[in-house]
Order: C-alpha cells, then sequence, then structure tokens
C-alpha cells in the first residue's frame, strides 16, 4: 500500500535503526512514497547512510500495521480501550498495590515517550516497574559510568575516533552495528596510514577483518584482558600521576586486583598467545591518543559491570579522557538508549540522569512533578519483571514498542509469563508479532515516519525526529496514549500535555533543577521552546549552557578532571575476574553467541519488508567453527538444531575458520513470523549482571547437532505461502513476491498437494519427477507470468535462489524458458546475480566474483568502478575486501 507524505516536501529527521543516530532528508518520490538520503548537514553522519538506512523508503507501508485500538481480539475504539486500562491498572493497585503493575518499553521510544511513561509509573502509580529493552542493550555501561564518573556520562565524540591513534574495538562488529561509525573510522584510518585499529572479539567479524589486530580472546573474559593491560601500565610506570593524584582515588585497589593475574594467567584465562598480549599491552602503553569503543559484546554479560570499569580504570590511569581522541566510549545499540536513560528509563533510574535512591533527587523530581506517590526504591529489572509475572507478582503489564517473546532471554519463559498475566496490553505499530499474540489490548502507536520528538545517540548529540506521514487509521503517538491513561487515572493536569514540543519542554526544564552543573545532563536553556523553536530545533549535544546553535564546536566532558562523584573524583574500581555465570558441559560443549546481521534489525519488524535487506542474509544460521562441525558430521548448508537448557532452534550451518573453536554465532533476529523455529533467545538463559542486571546473552552452554531431514525444498513464490505444512520453513521477502526455504523429516505423498497448498493456487502444475531419485520440480503460472515454482531433493536444494526470485518478475517465460526454469538452470552463468551483497545498489556475490576473477579487480575501489559495490553506504566493503584478499590468497598458493 503506498504511502501519502504531507507537506511540507522536504523533512529532516533521524534513523530509527541504530544507536549512531544518523541525519536523514526525507522527500516525496513523484512515485506515492518518498525517497530517504543521508543530511549532509548532521554532524553525526555528514551524508552517509548504511544498507538499512538506505532502505528506509521500502519499510513505511501499512501492510500488517496495526491501526485500531482491539480488545479480545475485537477492534474497538479509544474510548473502550482507555477506559478498559485504566480501570484494570486502577482495580489492580488497589487491590495489590503499586509494585502489582510494570511497564516494559522501547528505546525505539522517543524521548518524550519516554518520559510521559516513565512520570506516570514512577510519580503518579508509584512504583519504579518500568523498564525498558534498553537493559539488553546497555546497562551494564550505565552501572560502569555511575561507579566510575559518578553519573552515567559517555565522555567523548565520535570525532575523537577519527582524531584517535589507536581504537581499540571490543565486542563491537562495528562495520555491521554502527556501519557510518565505522565508515567513518575507516575513512581516518585511510587518510593517516599510521593510525591503528584493535578489535578485541571472539569472532573474525568483518569489523576484525579491518584489524591491525585481531585478538579472538575466549567469550566473557575481558576484564582479565584489561586487569593484564592495568597492571602492565603499572608495571611499566605509565601513569598520569598529576592525573590520578588530582582527579581520581582507588587506584591503589584496583591495582592491586589487577596485578593478581600476572601474563601467563591472562593468557590461560583469554585464550590468547602472550605475544600477542603483549602487542596490544604495548600498543597501548605508547599510543597516547587512544578511544577505546565498547558495545554489546561488553555489556551483555553476567560481568559486563566490572568489564566496563576495567577499561575505563585503563583510560583513568593514564589520564586519557577529556581529551581529543581518548576515551572510553560507550556505543548504544538502539536509536533513544541515550534518550531513554536521560528521563529515567530504566527501573533503576530517576528522570534527568537522577538516582531513585537519592531521597534528595526523589525531592526534585517529586516536587517538580507535584507527584502525588513518588516510588522510592528501584523497580523490577526485565528479567525480574517477566519472572515475577510468572509468578503471580506482576499481575498487569503493558508493553510497548517491543518484542519480549522474542528479544528477551528465555523467551519462552517470557512468553509464558504473559500467557499467565491476568492482564497484558501491548501498544505496537504492527498487528501481529509474537508478542501482541499475547495481549489482551492492542493499542495502535504512531511508527517512525508519522510521530514527532527527539532521540539523542551515543554521543550524546539531541535531534529532531519528525513526522512526514499522516497518522494512519487511529494510530497515536506513544506519549500520547501514556497521557490519556495517566488522565483517566485521575492525573489531568500532570498530563495534559498537547503536544511533543510541552513534553520536551517540561523534561528540559527539570534538568535544570537545583542542577548548577551537580548533574551532567543539563538541557535547562531549553526550558519553555516553544512549539515553532521545538519544529526547526536543530541537532545539539548536552550538557548545554546556552540555547544550541547550528554548528558549534564537539562538547567533550571531563577535560577539566571534574566528575560527578561527591568528591568530584573518578574512581578506579577493582575488578576481579570472575568467569561467565553458566559453563560447558558434556551435554552442551559450545557456547552461543548471539548478535545482528548487517542488513537486519531487532526482531526484523521493519527490515523483513524491504527485499533488497532480505536479499543479504535470507536465512537464520549458525556459524561453526570447520573443527567442530566436521566433530558433528556438518557440512556447509546443513540444517542444524542448536540445543540449550533453555529451548531448542534450527537454522542452516555456515562454517567459517573465523569462529573461534568451541563457539557458535547465531543471529537474533528470527522469530515465529518468518520461521518455523529461529527465535534464538529461546536458547539463551537468565543469568544477569549482578550490578547491573543486563542479561548474559554472550555465552549460553549449547550443543548442536545435525538435523537430517527427508527432503528439502526451496520455493518462490508471487504471494505470501498460503500453507506451509512442514518441519522446517523461513520466508523471506522478495522483489515480485518471497522465497520459501523447507525441510522436514515426514515425507511427503503428494508433491502437487503440496505445491498448489504453499501456492495458494489449484490450478494444473507443470512437473518433473524423479521418484527414484527424490527429486521433485514444480511450477504454477498465471498466464505468462510464473506464480510459483518448488524444487525438492534428498539433500540441501543447490540452486540460485536470486535468480529463481527474479523469474517472479518477468513479464512473460517462454515454453522453452518453463522448461528451463525447471531443470533450475540459469540460461547464462552472467544471469545470476547471486546472494545480494551490496543491498544499497542490488549487486550480487557472483558479480563481484566476476569482478575479481575475470576482470582483474584487486581493489575495493575497482570492484566498485566496474559492478558500483560499495559506492553508496559502504557497508559491504569489508566483505568485498575480504573476497579480494582470498583471491589473491589463492593465487599466492
Ligand atoms: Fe541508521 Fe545505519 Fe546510521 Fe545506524 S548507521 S543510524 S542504521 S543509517
Amino acid at each position: 500500500m503506498l504511502v501519502t507524505p504531507r507537506e511540507p516536501l522536504e523533512t529532516k529527521t533521524t534513523c530509527p535503526y541504530c544507536g549512531v543516530g544518523c541525519g536523514l532528508v526525507v522527500r516525496p518520490s513523484g512515485t506515492g512514497g518518498v525517497t530517504v538520503s543521508g543530511d549532509e548537514s548532521h554532524p553525526a553522519n555528514l551524508g552517509r547512510l548504511c544498507s538499512k538506512g538506505s532502505a528506509l523508503s521500502e519499510t513505511i507501508g501499512l501492510e500488517g500495521r496495526l491501526l485500531y485500538p482491539m480488545v479480545g481480539g475485537r477492534r474497538t475504539g479509544w474510548t473502550e480501550a482507555l477506559d478498559l486500562v485504566a480501570g484494570k491498572l486502577a482495580d489492580t493497585i488497589k487491590r495489590h498495590g503499586p509494585d502489582s503493575v510494570g511497564f516494559y518499553v522501547s528505546g525505539q521510544f522517543l524521548t518524550e515517550d519516554y518520559y510521559v511513561a516513565n512520570k506516570l509509573m514512577k510519580g503518579f502509580i508509584g512504583s519504579a516497574n518500568i523498564d525498558t529493552n534498553s537493559r539488553l542493550c546497555m546497562a551494564s555501561a550505565v552501572a560502569g559510568h555511575k561507579r566510575a564518573f559518578g553519573a552515567d556520562t559517555v565522555p567523548g565524540t565520535y570525532a575523537d575516533l577519527e582524531l584517535a591513534d589507536l581504537v581499540v574495538l571490543v565486542g563491537s562488529n562495528l562495520a555491521w552495528c554502527h556501519p557510518v561509525l565505522f565508515q567513518r573510522l575507516a575513512a581516518a584510518k585511510a587518510a593517516q596510514p599510521h593510525m591503528r585499529l584493535v578489535v578485541i572479539d571472539p569472532r573474525r567479524t568483518m569489523t576484525a577483518e579491518a584489524a591491525d589486530l585481531h585478538l579472538p580472546l575466549a567469550p566473557g573474559s575481558d576484564v582479565a584482558l584489561f586487569n593484564g593491560l592495568l597492571a602492565h601500565l603499572e608495571a611499566g610506570g605509565h601513569v598520569d600521576r598529576a592525573f590520578v593524584d588530582g582527579h581520581t582515588s582507588g587506584a591503589p585497589p584496583a591495582l592491586a586486583t589487577a596485578r593478581k593475574q600476572d601474563l601467563t594467567a591472562v593468557a590461560a584465562a583469554t585464550g590468547l598467545e602472550i605475544d600477542n598480549l603483549k602487542i596490544f599491552y604495548d600498543l597501548f602503553t605508547r599510543t597516547e591518543r587512544v578511544v577505546t569503543a565498547f558495545s554489546q559484546g561488553v555489556n551483555q554479560s553476567s560481568s559486563g559491570t566490572d568489564k566496563t570499569n576495567a577499561i575505563i580504570n585503563c583510560h583513568l590511569f593514564t589520564g586519557r579522557i577529556g581529551k581529543p581522541g581518548m576515551g572510553p566510549f560507550s556505543i548504544t545499540g538502539q536509536p533513544n538508549a541515550m534518550g531513554g536513560r536521560e528521563v529515567g528509563g530504566l527501573a533503576n533510574q530517576l528522570a534527568a540522569h537522577m538516582d531513585i535512591e537519592d531521597p534528595e533527587h526523589r525531592r526534585i523530581v517529586g516536587g517538580f512533578w507535584h507527584a502525588p506517590r513518588m516510588a522510592d526504591r528501584p523497580g523490577l529489572k526485565a528479567v525480574d519483571l517477566f519472572r515475577a509475572a510468572h509468578e503471580g507478582k506482576v499481575k498487569a503489564i503493558w508493553i510497548a514498542g517491543t518484542n519480549p517473546v522474542d528479544s528477551m532471554p528465555n523467551a519462552d519463559f517470557v512468553r509464558a509469563a504473559l500467557h499467565a498475566c491476568p492482564f497484558v496490553v501491548v501498544s505496537d505499530v504492527v498487528r501481529d508479532t509474537d508478542t501482541t499474540r499475547t495481549a489482551d489490548v492492542l493499542l495502535p502507536a504512531a511508527a517512525w515516519g508519522e510521530k514527532d520528538g527527539t532521540v539523542t545517540n551515543s554521543e550524546r548529540r539531541v535531534s529532531r525526529q519528525r513526522a512526514f506521514l499522516p497518522l494512519p487509521g487511529e494510530a497515536k503517538p506513544d506519549w500520547w496514549i501514556f497521557a490519556e491513561v495517566g488522565k483517566r487515572l485521575g492525573w489531568t493536569n500532570a498530563f495534559a500535555y498537547q503536544n511533543a514540543a510541552e513534553v520536551f519542554a517540561e523534561h528540559a526544564e527539570l534538568s535544570g533543577v537545583e542542577n548548577s552543573g551537580r548533574r551532567d545532563f543539563d538541557i535547562s536553556p531549553l526550558a519553555g521552546i516553544s512549539r515553532d523553536e521545538y519544529e526547526v530545533m536543530q541537532p545539539f549535544q548536552w550538557p548545554l549552557h546556552a540555547k544550541p546553535v547550528a554548528g558549534a564546536p564537539d562538547v567533550r566532558l571531563f577535560s577539566n578532571g571534574s566528575f560527578y562523584t561527591r568528591d568530584k573524583r573518578a574512581r578506579l574500581v577493582p575488578t576481579p575476574f570472575k568467569a561467565p555465570a553458566s559453563a560447558t558441559s558434556p551435554e552442551f560443549p559450545l557456547v552461543l553467541n548471539t548478535g545482528r546481521v548487517r542488513d537486519q534489525w531487532h526482531t526484523m519488524t521493519r527490515t523483513a519488508r524491504s527485499p533488497r535487506l532480505m536479499g543479504h542474509i535470507a536465512e537464520p544460521f549458525a556459524e561453526l567453527h570447520p573443527d567442530d562441525a566436521a566433530a558433528r558430521g556438518i557440512s556447509p548448508a546443513s540444517l542444524v538444531e542448536i540445543v540449550s537448557a533453555q529451548g531448542r532452534v534450527i537454522v542452516r550451518a555456515q562454517i567459517s575458520p573465523g569462529q573461534r573453536r568451541g563457539s557458535v554465532f547465531a543471529p537474533l533476529h528470527w522469530t515465529d513470523r518468518q520461521a518455523s523455529n529461529a527465535r534464538v533467545d529461546a536458547l539463551t538463559g537468565s543469568h544477569v549482571d549482578p550490578i547491573s542486571g543486563q542479561p548474559e546473552l554472550k555465552f549460553t552452554p549449547v550443543e548442536v547437532r545435525l538435523f537430517t531431514a527427508a527432503w528439502y525444498g526451496f520455493a518462490v513464490l508471487d504471494r505470501e505461502p498460503r500453507q506451509i505444512d512442514a518441519g522446517y520453513w523461513v520466508v523471506a521477502k522478495a522483489e515480485d513476491g518471497c522465497r520459501v526455504e523447507l525441510a522436514d523429516r515426514r515425507a511427503v505423498v503428494d508433491w502437487h498437494a503440496f505445491a498448489r497448498d504453499l501456492f495458494g493456487i489449484n490450478t494444473e502444475l507443470l512437473a518433473y519427477h524423479d521418484t527414484a531419485g527424490k527429486r521433485h520440480r514444480l511450477a504454477a503460472f498465471d498466464g505468462d507470468r510464473l506464480a510459483g515454482a518448488l524444487f525438492v531433493a534428498p539433500e540441501p536444494v543447490a540452486l540460485s535462489r536470486t535468480w529463481l526470485a527474479a523469474q517472479l518478475g518477468l513479464p512473460a517465460i517462454t515454453a522453452k524458458d518453463r522448461l528451463r526454469l525447471l531443470a533450475g538452470r540459469t540460461g547464462n552463468a552472467a544471469d545470476d546475480p547471486g546472494p545480494i551483497l551490496c543491498a544499497c545498489l542490488g549487486v550480487g556475490l557472483n558479480q563481484i566474483n566476476r569482478a575479481i576473477t575475470d576482470d582483474g579487480c584487486t581493489t575495493v575501489e575497482a570492484v566498485g568502478e566496474k559492478t558500483r559495490a560499495g559506492t553508496n553506504c559502504g557497508s559491504c566493503r569489508s566483505e568485498i575486501r575480504k573476497m579480494i584478499d582470498a583471491k589473491a590468497l589463492q593465487n599466492a598458493v
């Protein structure tokens, strides 16, 4: 369905995906949709975009949208739905107390949405049982910052990554997960050949491919690595004594802890060679301008807070913080994880970077809100919130803008918790997710492109998200929905906002109350901002000391050596190394590491709508080391079961020497909407960091087994499948329909009936059967056009998926070509682009291979000139580089 952009003709807004926070310019396409390009004036991206940002225009249609409130599966109006939600909350609170209700919100929220939901729960309902999916993303960084700095402060800016002489990336696949930031880093490195990049990651990721040194440490051993670095710095006398003495405390106990592991012990804990440890330690020691950037590989751990502090300790000890090109740098996953932190989005925070456990802070916030019932202690963090719902302690839960049945650890337990909870409200933009299926009430929320507000990126830069589409159906902004419930609960004045600008103005005002530099977060010059000023507000970094002006210099914190602790000193924190919370066993001998792939976002509710993005990786997979695969009889493209103590999934095997022996990587994106059994978070456990409450998503003991099917299939069809009667299936959108991977242990008796059910067609099929060889090929035509084709074999079907999917778009297929299609043969090998590698420009793997092999391209630029691959967003450049290197190696042996 096409959408009609509203005036004005050009809208500046912000990307809704990752924490880089790229600025966008959206314009009507002239054909009923929009075009999206990078905003050259936005300081985060300076016009760049990655493949996901470039494909945003393909994701804004209304297919699958939740457009009306629903109660018990029945469409209703806002009045009935809101009255019911408010009535149930009021009744539950009255009978069981404020802590019997909970909200679980999202890093996809705009800051204004977050602010109102938090105000309602913490100031008026009187509980702090509001947590966010950002708990899964960066809670350990928050806890580490607060221990070290006295506040949740990210000191640096993106420019520091370009100004550094050494960038250390820890647990961060920046090339795939924050591609524009990686492009900035790669460009800076190309311009400054002396610059060094060290990547610390158990897996040889695309980011590691670009590194000067890759340290594939044992999962969960980062604390040992950085303790070793701290001890090395001390042993060599590489300390900024004036800074440590004048601006920090806690160095002696932190050093005493670090010294307990000598180099041999560090090597044993990390699995790294002593020589490589020395190279890294010496590089860090002799390079003054060092940025250590970290992400989910650090945070999603039962020792995530200690990992953060072990990194910060090394920067404090050397005084490398608050100066250009230096500092620890937490890079958030979600677009507004930082904005959520600013308004107290986590269950253990208060608004404006205040602490719920501090009575003074409760007084300030409660007084400002005129709150009748301030929460006086932290609420339940995400894992505990769903556990409490399972145990019947939380009796009403409201989930907004997130899909915990797929994204929470131990996801089957979370689904059971929601089924057990007496009252579940879900506000979302999507009608059918694995979480909306558990809801009593569904509330239609505005989507990206329809809502106004602000987001804050990883470098503390606040940007406007602006609506360029009308609200469809009866969808409403999240802040409005929470405010309406607040009014119905009796707090009419406190929630009488007319628009997002009024919410922002109040949020800005609160940040300045009794602040005077005591708290890091201060945007009070924007208190009382008018709606018109808000409309044209330019991106700015906090803290603000005056109204922001365009082109202002970057704001770096701690350059004066003053921190937000009571004595203004930063803390070095002792970080004793602890092994992950769970351990491998003979039953579960491998370690599962979960993460993202380049072109997908979270549970794919948006990105799965784009055929271009689905063309990169269309099927869930498990990446295994060749030795682990061989020991289990697993060959490339086999199907495998991954089994843990919590659950089981079936995915495709990928075998890669870049995977650490004993480890398995699986992406987190697929849900029951796209696959039969690929919810990877059904495998992960509920262990959390004891300080931050962040789950250990990077370390789950598992076993991987070959899944031997009686048959394997691949189909393309020009519509959604009607019925899939197979134990294994995955559906992915293609340009003119969809593609389906299939397999089953059960034999199929009637392939014609199977294909008709799959295609949703009752016409005659063109078919080829090799019954003895168990090979079957069936195709259906709608006039001259292909409507569906199914290929079945006793082993994984080896056919070009891209070529077959492209046949759906042909206006006519001749009789001869129909037979060729049934044979699964591309007429000319040059016709087959192969799987899409460059999502922006639709360039396939085979095309790039031909440029390297046949045309002799030996650089990424040459491949770009020949094929255009990698010339737009650049997200695929690392993959092209890897292919060139592999070819060069092949030629050399
Ligand atoms: Fe969006 Fe890509 Fe920029 Fe992240 S790097 S904000 S996903 S365009």
